[in-house]
Formats: C-alpha cells, sequence, structure tokens
C-alpha cells in the first residue's frame, strides 16, 4: 500500500535520508522509530506528496507519490507533525473547509463531518472556537481532518508530541481505534507508543533505516544474551564472583543503586534461573527476588544506533 524505494533527500548538500527502501502492506499498521533528526518527517513529506525526493521513488496504492500527487492525496490521511489548524474557526467549520478541500460538497459534507465527530470523539467540542480547545482536543481535530473522505491510508507524523500523559493515552486508544479501517504508518521517537500501536517497526537512523520486524521479534533477535535480576539479602560480592564463574553466565554487575540488587547476564540457550536461585541458598543468603528481564525496545534502539554498548550500571 505504501512504497519507498531508495528513497534519497538531500537539503542542500545534506542528506536528510538515504536510500531508505521499506513497504507497508494493506491493513498493516507500522511505526517508523527513530529519534528527532533521523529523517521521518523527511521521509514522510515525500510519501505525502510535499516534496519529492533527490532520488529514489515513492508510490501509495501503487501510485507514483511525484507523478499523480493528487491521485495520492486523496487516498492518504495526513496528520503532520506540527498539526496545522485554523484556530480561529470552530471544529465545524473546520473540518467543512477540509471536506471541501478534498472534494466532497453537500450531504457528503455534512455525513462525512458527523463520521468523524463520531469516531474522534469530538461531539462536546463541535461548535467551539478550536484556539479555545486543549492540546488533546486540538489533536482529536487533526486526526478527524485526517480522516474525512475515509482515507485507506493514515500517515501520522508524532501524533502524541506535546501532550500531557492523560492526553496521551487518549490519542493512542484513538489511533488503535482506527487500526482495523485503515493503513497506518506511524512516526514517532517514542518507543513504548510504537510497541503499543503497531504490528511492525520499521527503525532508522541518520537517514537509513537499521532495522524492521515486529516490536516482539525485535526483541528477541537482538537480545544477545537474557539478563536475570536478583536481589538477595546478606554478603552479595563474593556471590557475585561465584556466580560469575558459572559456566553460562556472562557477567555479573552489583547494583549500586539498589542494595542487593545483581544482574546475571547468561547464554540465551540455558535458563540458568535454578541453577542461580540454588547458588544463592548454598551460600546461606535469603533470596529475596529473582526474575528474568525482558529487553525493552529502547534497549534495542540504543543496541542498534549505539556505537558502544549501553550500560546504566556500575560493575564492581
Ligand atoms: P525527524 O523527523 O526524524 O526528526 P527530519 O526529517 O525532520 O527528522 O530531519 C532530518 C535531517 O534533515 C535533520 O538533520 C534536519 O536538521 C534536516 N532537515 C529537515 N528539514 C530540513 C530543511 N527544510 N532544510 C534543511 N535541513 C532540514
Amino acid at each position: 500500500m505504501i512504497e519507498a524505494q531508495g528513497l534519497t533527500k538531500f537539503y542542500g548538500s545534506l542528506p536528510a535520508i538515504r536510500d531508505v527502501t521499506f513497504r507497508v502492506d494493506q491493513g498493516e499498521v507500522v511505526g517508523f522509530l527513530g529519534p528527532n533528526g533521523a529523517g521521518k518527517s523527511t521521509a514522510i513529506r515525500i510519501l505525502t506528496c510535499y516534496m519529492p525526493p533527490t532520488a529514489g521513488i515513492a508510490k501509495v496504492d501503487g501510485i507514483d507519490c511525484f507523478a499523480s500527487s493528487l491521485q495520492v492525496r486523496s487516498r492518504i490521511g495526513y496528520l503532520p507533525e506540527n498539526n496545522p489548524l485554523y484556530n480561529d474557526l470552530t471544529v465545524s467549520r473546520f473540518l467543512r473547509f477540509a471536506a471541501g478541500v478534498k472534494g466532497l460538497s453537500g450531504k457528503n459534507t455534512t455525513r462525512e463531518m458527523d463520521r468523524v465527530v463520531a469516531v474522534c470523539g469530538l461531539e462536546k467540542v463541535r461548535h467551539r472556537i478550536i484556539g479555545h480547545l486543549s492540546k488533546g482536543y486540538k489533536q482529536r481535530v487533526g486526526l478527524a481532518q485526517a480522516l474525512v473522505n475515509n482515507p485507506p491510508v493514515l500517515i501520522l507524523d508524532e501524533p502524541t508530541i506535546g501532550l500531557d500523559p492523560t492526553q496521551i493515552i487518549e490519542i493512542r486508544k484513538l489511533i488503535q481505534s482506527l487500526r482495523e479501517q485503515h493503513t497506518i504508518l506511524l512516526s514517532s521517537h517514542i518507543l513504548p507508543e510504537v510497541a503499543q500501536i503497531c504490528q511492525r517497526v520499521l527503525i532508522i537512523n541518520k537517514g537509513q533505516i537499521v532495522a524492521t520486524d515486529t516490536p516482539g521479534n525485535l526483541t528477541s533477535q537482538l537480545q544477545k544474551s537474557a539478563q536475570i535480576s536478583l536481589k538477595v539479602e546478606g554478603e552479595i560480592n563474593q556471590l557475585a564472583a561465584v556466580l560469575e564463574s558459572h559456566e553460562g553466565v556472562q557477567k555479573v554487575t552489583v547494583s549500586r543503586e539498589d542494595a542487593g540488587r545483581l544482574l546475571v547476564e547468561t547464554d540465551r540457550s540455558r535458563d540458568l534461573r535454578p541453577e542461580i536461585a540454588r547458588k544463592v541458598i548454598e551460600r546461606g543468603l535469603s533470596l529475596l527476588e529473582l526474575k528474568l528481564v525482558d529487553l525493552s525496545l529502547e534497549d534495542i534502539f540504543l543496541q542498534l544506533v549505539t556505537e558502544e554498548p549501553v550500560q546504566e550500571e556500575t560493575q564492581s
């Protein structure tokens, strides 16, 4: 449904994206994840026909974004990062305007306005001036304009940026409710957001795609070792030395912030939890907690985009 083939864009002599290739199939919800400046908005602006690439091809529904931009635009609902709205208009007037831009008139306009107002939960604020609304409601209005005329593809650029935690939850729920009806490409620098909403993640860094997979597979593929966290009562440093020499253990870290906490990195192929628990008991220590730690998408992202391994705890 969305295709990027070798997309490259230079701003002057600066390459913002280089040879970006990916596809989003019909019905998929894909996250476009990367730190600020990675090139997400640049790729999105090309896909939404706002500017041509320096090289490469962008297509939506098999139609070239550059050669047939009007046809592509009619298939896309786009929520740009800064959500440009006319603050002096009421929600109704603005949505009527959006419907007009999308070529609707008469009864079709009224029907579509009623539909998007209901989908986005805007009934209460329908006749209010946009400038007087909270940021959360403004974002709903932005989504509503993207949904007018029911486009098959939604492209949402950082849809929760600048919102407070409650508003973020509301907007994420709203996007989740749209998953059944639309193919969605959602850009974000917030990792849990993408993991929560998307079936698949494209990770972009410094203008290039560095990984693509489901949030779950990315975790298991990239998790080179398993990490076991345990908390014990008693002399911890000797235990750390004993565990470090145990077969299958790669590294043991004693936490400085959390007394009695040990992080044990082990070979992924073996579950060493029972052996570790036995070692603790054998040394006459009390085992307060023992659990397998999942690498978060955030950890994986750091593994992918940083050359140096990231260590939060200091080995003693
Ligand atoms: P993201 O959306 O991931 O934050 P952008 O696509 O906005 O990334 O930016 C990618 C790179 O291109 C950055 O280095 C940014 O400074 C640069 N850039 C973005 N827009 C412009 C522009 N209009 N002119 C010059 N450089 C730009």
